[in-house]
């Protein structure tokens, strides 16, 4: 059971979205706007996802994940959007969202995105007591809290960019085309494309790189996907 938010302003899909979460077991809070989603988080709510509608009345879906995101990394982030534009997919993972459905939607597929989210958050909380750090060169990862810190100092990251840096601590000097981290990170079910390992990359690039334009961690391999070394 987790606690799941959503913010929707459109009735009939608000209900429908939580009378379905709610049948799946899961706590459901619905709000129709982002100011009352700021009120309930601000006031100390704690949620695993959120649903996050874009076209929302007053502050829109992308400004309040990028609120939500100022102050917390480990909420599970969902977008919907009424549109299919690429745009749209490319600005909600570059405002760190975890993942993105378009409208209308399929209720199985809605739920089987929650629980795969649900899943990646979880990842990694209980790893063996003998593999609780990966180190490579100056970075440090936790895997019992999920932090990564590079040269002691702490980095947030969201639990997407966490299972990418998992991905590659554990394939360093690999090169690994971009499908292997999509299947790696999001799971082997996963619909989206491969454009949001890039979006993710260049989000992690801007936390871990001196100079993220000219990245000497996470390396391009041009036409194929991306490298790790230190
Ligand atoms: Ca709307």
């Amino acid at each position: 059971m987790a606690e799941i938010l959503i913010v929707e302003d459109e009735l009939s899909i608000g209900e429908f979205v939580e009378i379905n979460l709610k049948m799946a077991h899961h706590n459901v809070t619905r709000v129709t706007n982002a100011e009352d989603a700021i009120t309930l988080i601000n006031g100390g709510r704690q949620f695993d996802v959120a649903l996050l509608d874009i076209m929302l009345p007053g502050m829109n879906g992308i400004y309040l994940c990028e609120h939500i995101r100022k102050h917390n990394e480990s909420m599970g982030i969902i977008m919907v959007s009424a549109k299919s534009q690429e745009y749209d997919k490319v600005t909600c993972l570059s405002v760190g969202a975890d993942d993105y459905i378009t409208k209308p939607f399929g209720i199985q597929e809605l739920l089987a995105r929650v629980e795969s989210l649900l899943r990646r958050l979880n990842r990694g909380s209980t790893p063996a007591a003998s593999e609780e750090v990966l180190q490579s060169g100056p970075f440090v990862l936790d895997l019992k809290s999920r932090v990564l810190y590079k040269n002691k100092q702490m980095i947030d990251l969201t639990s997407v960019e966490f299972s990418i840096m998992e991905l590659f601590f554990r394939n360093k000097d690999t090169a690994l085309v971009r499908e292997k981290i999509l299947e790696g990170v999001w799971g082997e079910n996963y619909y989206g494309d491969v454009k949001i390992v890039d979006v993710n990359i260049r989000r992690l690039r801007i936390k871990i790189e001196e100079d993220p334009s000219n990245p000497q961690h996470i390396v391009t391999i041009w036409g194929y996907g991306y490298r790790w070394s230190v």
